[in-house]
Order: structure tokens, then sequence, then C-alpha cells
């Protein structure tokens, strides 16, 4: 004899149904089969429904009606074309009856668990004929019994318990017998030793067919349904889940127990003790191997074997200071909510007694606060206890393992993995048996929390990095370009998934939290949302990823005061936008502050020489304990370029004008000429070596002319280089006596920074710095004879976004 299950997506159409028949059949042919159906899928929630309006008064009830009868009608005749009519018939029959008891709810008003029980009934009963009658339709040995002739329960309504004596006398008396080779039965549904009609808890079809398995002593239970397994995390949620090829009953136990709905909790008791296997089985995918429940043990190196998750928690807590040392708080506490019939799934208690904080479902919590502020009415009164405080829109998620217990570490790896992406624990339960650590958190981190977990658990090996980036002009446009190229070397080598989930440009921004396809990203932009700044931030706080980031392509002082509002959400910021860093100090050390608070790198390696390892090699220093003496830098690729460039034969107004064309200033060249750029530079690596600076305290000796320097536009500014040429050719002159270069220098030298055009003499290491190079010697107590000395192309777009990449691909390997 075998014992199958099919739930209700397996019967939730004709052509689900065919492939349910076609199973049957072909195990029929090898022994009896016992097959427990589901109601067709989504009618248990639409009966309730209807019987919810109906009790409200509410005449939908009658639409809803219709829907459920329009769904069993096509099935029927799309599953017997030629030869519907007696199951036609039949399920008319049901249908009236169905009618007259929810018109009965609606003329009273009322709906009791009593009847409710009743209305749900139809589905499974609905559901079972049919599949039976199509069988035998098609010349198979088959028979629908009621089960509600075999199992009896007692009279808790929507959840009754099992009588397990009577229940097991009959499934055997009855089964010794059956000529039939498939007997179709309806789970869920039972029957009272009264008579009256019950039923086994939400998702209980899972429970009938356990319960016939365990009666009839079979080698294994087959639950089919519409997923290959009991899979390592709720696959609708996280889309690298896998399936589980092999669990213990109390793994399965915890799981399911924990929200795993893919089996009903109680369906593991009756089989366990007579160690029946269950076999969880996708009727989608009747080749896939599934999960086999049981008790052999399979060595397995990952301790966690599974996650999972219930959503609509809610979260209790009673505390007051009378509470400690006095026995009997907790068993009048527990006393109350068993009295209500609710259910409590978490426990905690502080060892200092002073509170007791519980998690039940939201739908319970009117009645257990208003039952709990009863029982302790007195002690609240006397201000011995609190009035119980309620928390809702909690969801719980759980680690689950038998093997737990023997390895350290694991709550810290998931409290870590958790904090590092913002989630809030609001409440940690973890069992002596050390099988399940449980956690209270936000709805709405359900989603990122169980994603981070299964990453850390499940596939270390990969690490997901979520950016958004803003700004794709010029450099932007490179890096994402870079990005879409090196994506799958970065999968391949390095274990990193890099997934671009946000852009935007001034005039338009999109979004994908699956992460957005980079092959025409150009195009996809241009028909994007209207962009804004703080949409944008909006929108990546919504997504909620896991280690979500955001990069700043742009020279832009909003988006600079931004980021402020992305730490704060633990989002990293990634930035060549000098704004932020070169801003006050205390707005950079608050940043600073809050990246470390929210565990949220900030970087900016390209603030200073594009993508040139400076300020990562000036904090690898610092952290090893070195100290900064002094430093020597020459760091504007534009003033190099325009220096290198100047001479005796060329004019000072022409080659800025090139400098300008060929993309190495800002579009503002005063910005650069006037040495701010550079002031700016030197004042980041400043205060990355530990100095307290603000850019007013920089000495910045001008070489513009002094019309120059108080032009008031760009174009005035062009203006003053022509008429002022012989200043220029002055400072040239000067240098070209000496033997010497000009080179715009930045200094850093006994807690003083300046910057200033200097005549270089030769045999200096900036003497021959070529282009638009960049170059900084770093004396430091441990290079205090020679400097370190980093050198290189300082400007250009490919550049400076190989930098932002490398920034990116540093929080990947954080
Ligand atoms: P049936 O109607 O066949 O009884 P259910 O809907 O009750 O099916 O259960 C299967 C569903 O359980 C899956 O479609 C999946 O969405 C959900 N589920 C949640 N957690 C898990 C998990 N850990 N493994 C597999 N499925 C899960
Ligand atoms: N039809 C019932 C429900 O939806 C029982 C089941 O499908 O297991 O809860
Ligand atoms: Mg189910």
């Amino acid at each position: 004899m075998k014992v199958l299950k099919f739930g209700g997506t397996s019967v939730g159409s004709s052509k689900n149904i065919n492939k349910v028949i076609s199973i049957l059949d072909a195990y029929a042919k090898e022994s009896k089969v016992v097959c427990v159906v589901s109601a067709v899928g989504g009618i248990t929630d639409k009966l309730l429904l209807a019987g919810m309006q109906a009790q409200s008064k509410d005449n939908a009830f009658k639409a809803t009606f219709q829907i459920i009868k329009d769904v069993h009608f096509s099935i029927i005749k799309e599953l017997n074309p030629d030869n519907s009519s007696s199951i036609l018939n039949y399920a008319e029959e049901k249908l009236n009856e169905l009618e007259s008891l929810l018109n009965g709810i609606f003329l009273i008003n009322e709906i009791s668990p009593k009847t409710s029980d009743k209305l749900v009934t139809f589905g499974e009963l609905l559901s079972s004929f049919i599949i039976a009658e199509t069988m035998k339709n098609r010349g198979l040995s088959a028979y629908r019994k009621n089960a509600q002739e075999l199992v009896v329960t007692n009279a808790n309504f929507t959840k009754a318990e099992v009588d397990y004596s009577v229940t097991n006398a009959n499934i055997k008396d009855y089964f010794s017998s059956a000529k039939e080779n498939i007997t179709i039965l309806p789970g869920f549904i039972a029957r009272s030793t009264f008579g009256e009609q019950t039923t086994l808890g939400r998702g209980g079809s899972d429970f009938t067919a356990a319960i016939v398995a365990a009666a009839l002593h079979v080698e294994q239970l087959e639950i089919w349904t519409d997923v290959s397994g009991m899979f390592t995390t709720n696959p609708k949620l996280v889309k690298q889940a896998r399936p589980i090829e092999t669990i213990s009953y109390q793994e399965a136990m915890e799981l399911s127990h924990f929200g795993a709905k893919v089996l009903y909790p109680p369906t593991v008791q009756p089989v366990l003790d007579l160690n029946i296997p269950i076999h969880i089985k996708n009727t989608m995918e009747p080749e896939a191997v599934g999960t086999i429940i049981s008790n052999e043990f399979v060595a397995s190196n990952n301790p966690v074997k599974g996650i999972s998750n219930i959503s609509n928690i809610a979260l209790l807590t009673l505390q007051g200071s009378g509470m400690v040392g006095i026995p009997g708080f907790s068993k009048r506490l527990f006393e109350t909510l068993s009295n209500e019939k609710i259910n409590v799934i978490l426990i905690t208690q502080a060892s200092s007694e002073h509170s007791i904080c519980l998690g039940i479902e939201a739908k319970d919590v009117e009645i257990a606060k208003t039952a709990i502020d009863i029982t302790f009415e007195n002690e609240i009164a006397l201000h011995k206890i609190d009035p119980i405080q309620v928390e809702t829109n909690l969801s719980i998620v759980a680690l689950v393992g038998d093997n737990m217990k023997n390895h350290q570490g694991i709550s810290g790896k998931m409290f870590s993995s958790l904090g590092k992406n913002n989630i809030n624990i609001r409440a940690i339960a973890q069992g002596a048996s050390e099988k399940n650590i449980s956690i209270v958190i936000e709805e709405t981190d359900v989603k990122k929390a169980l994603n981070t977990l299964h990453e850390v658990f499940f596939e270390s090996i990969t690490k997901q990095l979520n950016v958004f980036i803003t700004g794709v002009g010029n450099v932007g446009e490179r890096l994402v370009e870079q990005i879409k190229q090196q994506k799958k070397y970065l999968k391949d080598n390095l274990k990193i998934n890099l997934r671009v989930v946000g852009l935007s440009n001034s005039r338009t921004m999109m979004f994908n939290g699956g992460g957005i396809s980079l092959k025409n990203w150009k195009e996809d932009l241009s028909n994007g949302e209207k962009a804004s700044l703080e949409g944008f931030f909006e929108n990546a706080k919504s997504l909620n990823l896991r280690n979500s980031i955001f990069v700043d392509v742009t020279a832009n002082k909003d988006v600079a005061g931004l980021y402020e509002k992305y730490l704060r959400e633990s989002i990293a910021v990634v930035a060549c936008n000098k704004i932020a860093c070169s801003s006050t100090f205390s707005n950079y050390k608050e940043l600073k502050r809050l990246s470390l608070k929210y565990n949220a790198p900030f970087l900016f390696e390209t603030n200073v020489g594009a993508g040139l390892p400076i300020i990562d090699t000036l904090s690898n220093l610092i952290a090893s304990g070195d100290k900064v003496t002094s430093i020597q830098a020459v760091l504007s690729g534009s003033l190099n370029f325009v220096f290198n460039n100047f001479n005796d034969t060329t004019k000072f107004y022409d080659v800025v004008k090139q400098a300008a064309a060929e993309g190495y200033t800002e579009p503002d060249p005063r910005i650069d000429l006037s040495g701010v750029d550079v002031a700016r530079k030197i004042l980041i690596l400043a205060r990355e070596s530990g100095v307290t600076m603000d850019l007013e305290d920089i000495e910045n000796i001008p070489f513009l002319s002094k019309a120059g320097l108080e032009s008031n536009s760009v174009d005035d500014f062009y203006q003053t280089l022509i008429d002022d040429e012989a200043h220029y050719q002055s400072l040239f002159a000067s240098a070209k006596a000496k033997d010497c270069q000009l080179k715009y220098v930045a200094k850093f030298d006994n807690g003083k920074a300046s910057v200033s055009l200097q005549e270089i003499p030769k045999g200096h290491p900036f003497y021959n710095l070529e282009g638009s190079d960049n170059i900084v010697m770093f004396y430091t107590e441990r290079y205090s004879q020679q400097p370190m000395i980093i050198k290189g192309a300082g400007a250009g777009a490919d550049v400076t976004a190989s930098g932002l990449f490398a920034d990116i691909i540093r929080l990947g390997n954080n």
C-alpha cells in the first residue's frame, strides 16, 4: 500500500489533475494506492472569504460563490468533455448546499467556528469526488471514500485533535477490505465523536495523509506539492534557495513550525514513532529527487539545515519591577493565553526576570491583550507591572539544524550579518537543544534577512553587491561599462555577484531590485522615470537589499548632502565627488562616525589622484601605526598638463583652452587654476592622516593675475588670460632662468598645508612629471629617509571609473 497526498496547486487545474492521474495510474500498477487530496488551489480561502462576506452582510459573497462554482464546473468539463453530467450533478447538489449555508450565514449575520468548518469541507469534498469520478470515467479502478467517516476528532473546531484509537481502527478496518486499486480521500476534513464536521487546521491535508500512512504502517508517505522538496529557505522570497535532499524529522518539524509552509507542522507526529519516511515530491517535476524526511543521519558540513520565517507576528512584553523574584507570573500569563486558545510561538525572558516577551500571531493580539490586562488588573493598578506592551508588523526568522549545537559562532554570524545590513533584532530565542535560533524582526526586513542569512550560511562563496549609481556622465558611463564587461569575471574569480540595481543621471532614473540588464542601459535609462535625488534615495531604501552601495559619480553638492541618509540606512557610500570630504571638518567626521555606527563603509579613493591607490595606501599606513610627517604632491592633472605645455613658444590662454577641450579641467577652469581643487585634495589627505583641518587653514598662494582672480565669469576669466599673457610668460621665464620646471605643488608639513606654483629644479622627483600625471610623496616615521611614492595618471574618465570600481570590489571583499 502506498499513501500519496496532492496539495492545492497539484489539483488546482484540469491540466495538473491530469498529471496527478497519470502519477496515480503508474503507482497503481505496482500496489494499491491511497491518495489524499486538498481542495482545488485557492478554494479554501474563497470559501472562508464568502463566509466572512456573508456574515458581514456583504452581498459580494454571491460573486465569490459564483467564482467557486465556475472554477469547479470548468475543471469538471475540461477533464470529462464527453461524460461530465453525473459529476456535474453531484457538484450542483453540493454547491446548492453551499449556497444555502452561505444564505443562512448572511441571514443570521454570524459565522461560528463550527459553521466555518462546515463551510470549508465543501472544498475537499468536491475535489476528491471530481478526481475519483474522472478516474472512473477513464476506466481506472478508483473510489472516493469520505475521510469524515474515518478520521474522528474532538470538537475543537478549525483545528480539531484526532482521536487516534478510533481513527486508526477505522482506517485499518476500511482498507483491509477496500477493493479498488486507488482510494481517493479528501484531506483536512474530519468528524467529531458527536458527528459534527471538523477540520484539522489550515494546510491539514498533509496531516490526514500522515494519519493514514501511520495507521496502515506503510513504508513511506509521499507529499506531492508545487516545489521540488523542502528548500533551504522560502523559495518565494529567496531565488537561490535549493531543495534539501535529506533532513531529520526534528529539523523538518522546526522548519515547518517556523513557517516552511510546504509541510503542515503536525504531519511529522504520526509517522515519527513508526519511523516512516516522508518524501516530498513535485507534481510539476516528478523526476526531481525531492526531500526525504527521516531518522537517517546524513553527515553534512553545514550545521544549518534551513531558514524559515513566519509573518504577522506580534510581540507582547510584560514587565515591571513587581515581577522580580516572585513566582507565578509566567504561569498566570501562559494560563491566560492557553484559556483563550492562543498559541505562543516564541518566548524570551531576561535573567533579571524583569520582563517576559512572547511572540504570538497578530490575529490573536486583541484578545490576548484584553485577557492579560484583566489577569494582572491588580498588579497593574498597584504599579507593580505595566499594562502589556504590544508591537505588531513583525516576523520571526529561524535558523534550524540538529547539528548547530556542535558548532560555535553560528548565532554570532547570524547577528553580525544582519547587523551589517541594518536589520534590527527585536527579540531572540534559542532553545536549550540548540536546534533552532529564532529572532523577531520588522516585517519589512524579512526578505532582506532571509537573503542575507541564506547567502551567509548556504552560498558563502558568492557575495551579492547591489549598486545604485548616480551621475552616469562621462565617468559614470565608463563605470557602468566596466561593470558590464567584468560581471562574469567577478563572479567566476572573486565570487562577487555585482548587480546594478539603480541608475540615474540628472534627467531620468531607473531601478530593478532583481538587477538592471545592462544590455541597453542607456536607452532604458532615457525611458526611465523623472530623476530626483530624494526619489533615488527613497527607492534605494525601500528596495531594502543586502549589501547596498550608493555610488556618487557627480560633482554635486546636494548629492553629497545625502550621504548621511544613505549611511543611516546602512547603505555604503562610494564617491568620486570630493565635496563631502572637503566640506567642514565636523561634517567629514560625522560621516565617518555614521559609517562606523551603521557598519556602512564610506570610500572615496578617487577623491585624490583618480584611480591611483593613494587614500587606501595612506589608511593602511595609519592603521598599521605609522605617522605621516609630511606630504608633497602634484595632485592636479589639469595644472600639470597646463604647465607641461606652456612655454615661450605657446600662449597661456591657448594651453588652458586645450586642457579644457581635452576634458582635463572642470567645466569652470577657475576651480583648477585658482588651486581650490588641489587645496581640497591636500585637505583630504591631511584629514586622512589624522589631522583636524579645514579648507580655510590651507595657505593658497595664487599664481593667477589679479584680474584673473577677480573675474566674475568663465568668459571674463579667459579674457584675462589673453590680457595678462606677459604675467604668465614672466612666471615661465623665471623658472627657465633657473633651469627649473613649473609644477603646482601641494604640501603638508608639521600640521600645516599649502598649495602653490613652484619652480622645481632638475633631479627632483617632480621635475619629469609628464602629461596629466599625479605624484604623491609620503614621509612618515617609517618612511623617513626615502618617501613612499605613488605616481601615475591622475585624471581621466577611465582611470577614475576604475578607481570607483576598485572601491566597490573592496566592499565585496569586506
Ligand atoms: P500544497 O498546496 O501542495 O500543500 P503549500 O502551498 O501548502 O502546498 O506549500 C508549498 C509552498 O510552501 C511552496 O510553494 C512555497 O512557496 C512554500 N514554502 C515556504 N517555505 C518553504 C520551504 N522552506 N521549502 C519549500 N517550500 C516552502
Ligand atoms: N484546503 C486546506 C487549506 O487550504 C487544506 C490543505 O490544502 O492542506 O488549508
Ligand atoms: Mg500545504
